[in-house]
């Protein structure tokens, strides 16, 4: 073992070496294979914050837990005889680079040199490098499934616009949108959409794998865009993707199966805009959409021309109810007995400008897809309960009136409430509810909203009765007043026995459940004649009168009041 004044350096002591380390601004020692120092420029010695450094070791100074690590480093170098360099956090944001090389002390055994470099301002400067590249990719990406956000996807794409400038290629867009999205967050919850999401988030990258580019563009909306690809294989994928997806798994412990649809656009030399690749994929995500979800529609003139015509149409059905276009036609119901008119059901008219009156077969498809059902509903009410007040004041009462209700509008929360700022009521208002779903579930909202309208003052009728989704436990739970007959049933009753039958078991449900009945569509004198044998209650058809206007219903109400 050596001795402390044994390790000293005479000859590193000399006034050369002296001179020479003691300028050099960075930290220089020398230690043998005792840990202990032999040699210390001034520069470490002021590091280390002591003078009398030689013999003393790391262990004499330093916390015990940066002395393991340094005499880790010092053994390391003299066992193996090789450079060795560490960098140690030395202070808060002070960083050192410490580079010691074995060395052969004059007493022949191996020590070490070592050097110490300040990287503090190198490290500062590294971590601010560091901090930018890790703002810059959360700034492109969505954190949730970690895909691309929006903006990374603009960047995205006019660096591939700039590209096709000098190398024209193909560039596929796909439009993705999970179906029933609310939906499944409404019902399961915000956790399960969320995975669901990440899942889905998954499902693409698989599927697309390192070709594509991914990006969450909205809620449940993403964008894969591919290049240098051909049409069929761009329809390929977008079939790929719906299939992997359409797969069940579980999540968040619920068992989930889900679908997407998918708007497909190409661009074959790559010089189309995001935004008009986007609104080309979205015109095809929305015909595909409406032709039954769970499917990829390709962006083509018809499709084009589908989006361009049912924009035209819903910018039309505002205008028309806007300005009021839909007016109530009516049509008189008789007594099957007397043939008195005991009533009129409101029928819905498009007073188009250009086209003239137009009946629900041309306008209802395109109210019901638009989702404004409830508007035109409410347009037909209040103009007819409205014409019912006029008519009344005038001395010619309606002797009774039916609004149609849709589904839709029964489902509306505010239903009660908007029928009741509607009153004062003429006499005898009945709503036509139609046999939907919503009836046949037992269902204490809408029971009370169906006792709600009771309250007002308003019987309750079933249309079409006869026709469809037919429950009579629904019926029940409803407790309707009257039922109508469809005129499905009605009209060829007079030609088929089986029709003449049908027509005869539900006038026999009715009389059993103490209801009334009306038949629709009686054209002839015939189905007057069977219908009233049949014990049937009502009736109404183009054999007694057709809908008519406002105008033409007053006349008729006169001349009746006349007879
Ligand atoms: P609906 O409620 O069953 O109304 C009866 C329909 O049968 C009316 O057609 C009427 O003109 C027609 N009709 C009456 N008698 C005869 C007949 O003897 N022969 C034939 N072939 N048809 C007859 P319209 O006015 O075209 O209405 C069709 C449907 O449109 C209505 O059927 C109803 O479902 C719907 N609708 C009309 N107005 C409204 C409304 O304001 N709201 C809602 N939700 N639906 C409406
Ligand atoms: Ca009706
Ligand atoms: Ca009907």
């Amino acid at each position: 073992m050596n001795e402390p004044d044994q390790t000293f350096l005479p000859e590193l002591e000399s006034d050369f070496f002296k001179e020479l380390l003691g300028r050099l601004e960075d930290p220089v020692f020398v230690k043998n294979n005792q840990h202990q120092w032999v040699f210390a420029n001034q520069a470490f010695k002021d590091l280390i914050g002591c003078e009398d450094l030689i013999g003393k070791t790391d262990a004499d100074l330093l916390p015990a837990d940066q002395v393991e690590n340094f005499y880790e480093g010092d053994n390391n170098v003299i066992r193996t005889q090789t450079s060795l360099t560490q960098e140690e956090q030395v202070g808060e944001g002070c960083y050192a680079l410490v580079k010691k090389s074995p060395i052969r002390l004059p007493d022949q055994s191996i020590g070490l040199f070592g050097i110490i470099f300040d990287i503090s301002e190198y490290r500062k400067v590294q971590l601010e490098v560091e901090k930018l590249r890790l703002a810059k990719v959360q700034s492109r990406t969505d954190p949730l499934t970690g895909l691309a956000n929006r903006r990374y996807l603009e960047t995205y794409f006019a660096q591939i616009n700039e590209e096709s400038q000098s190398v024209p290629m193909s560039t596929g867009l796909l439009h993705i949108d999970l179906d029933y999205f609310k939906a499944i967050n409404d019902t399961k919850g915000h956790l399960v959409g969320d995975a669901v999401l990440v899942h889905l988030a998954s499902t693409m990258r698989d599927s697309v794998g390192s070709t594509g580019f991914i990006a969450r563009i909205g809620g449940d909306e993403f964008v894969v865009v591919i290049r240098d690809i051909s049409q069929s294989a761009l329809k390929g994928l977008a079939q790929k993707i719906i299939s992997a997806v359409e797969k069940p798994v579980v999540l968040e412990n619920e068992k989930c199966a889900f679908s997407i649809s998918v708007g497909v656009a190409l661009d074959s030399n790559g010089s189309l805009t995001l935004n008009e690749m986007l609104k080309f994929a979205d015109m095809a995500l929305y015909y595909a959409k409406d032709n039954g979800r769970g499917r990829y529609e390709e962006f083509t003139p018809r499709v084009q021309h589908e989006h361009n015509e049912s924009r035209r149409q819903r910018d039309e059905l505002r205008r028309a109810l806007d300005e009021n276009e839909f007016i109530p036609f009516y049509q008189p119901v008789y007594d099957a007995a007397t043939l008195q008119m005991i009533g009129v059901e409101a029928l819905a008219r498009w007073d188009h400008p250009e086209r003239g009156i137009l009946l629900p077969f041309e306008f209802l498809h395109v109210v019901a897809s638009e989702r404004r059902m409830v508007d035109l509903d409410r347009a037909i009410m209040s103009a007819a309960l409205n014409d019912a007040r006029i008519l009344q004041e005038s001395g010619c009462a309606m002797p009774g009136l039916s609004i149609n209700l849709s589904p839709e509008s029964l489902a509306s929360d505010d239903l009660v409430e908007y029928v009741q700022q509607l009153k004062p009521f003429p006499n005898g208002v009945f709503f036509e509810l139609v046999e939907s779903m919503l009836l046949d579930e037992p269902n204490g909202v809408l029971r009370d909203r169906l006792d709600g309208l009771r309250a007002l003052g308003i019987s309750l009728d079933i249309d079409d009765f006869g026709s469809g989704h037919t429950s009579l436990l629904g019926m029940l739970e409803a407790k309707p007043d009257r039922v109508k007959i469809d005129k499905r049933l009605t009209l060829p009753m007079t030609e088929s026995q089986k029709h003449y039958d049908l027509v005869k078991s539900v006038i026999q449900i009715a009389q059993s459940l103490n209801m009334e009945t009306i038949a629709e569509g009686v054209e002839s004198q015939l189905h007057c004649e069977q219908l009233l044998e049949l014990g049937c209650t009502s009736l109404q058809g183009f054999g007694l009168a057709r809908p008519m206007p406002l105008s033409d219903l007053k006349a008729l109400l006169l001349e009746k009041d006349a007879a």
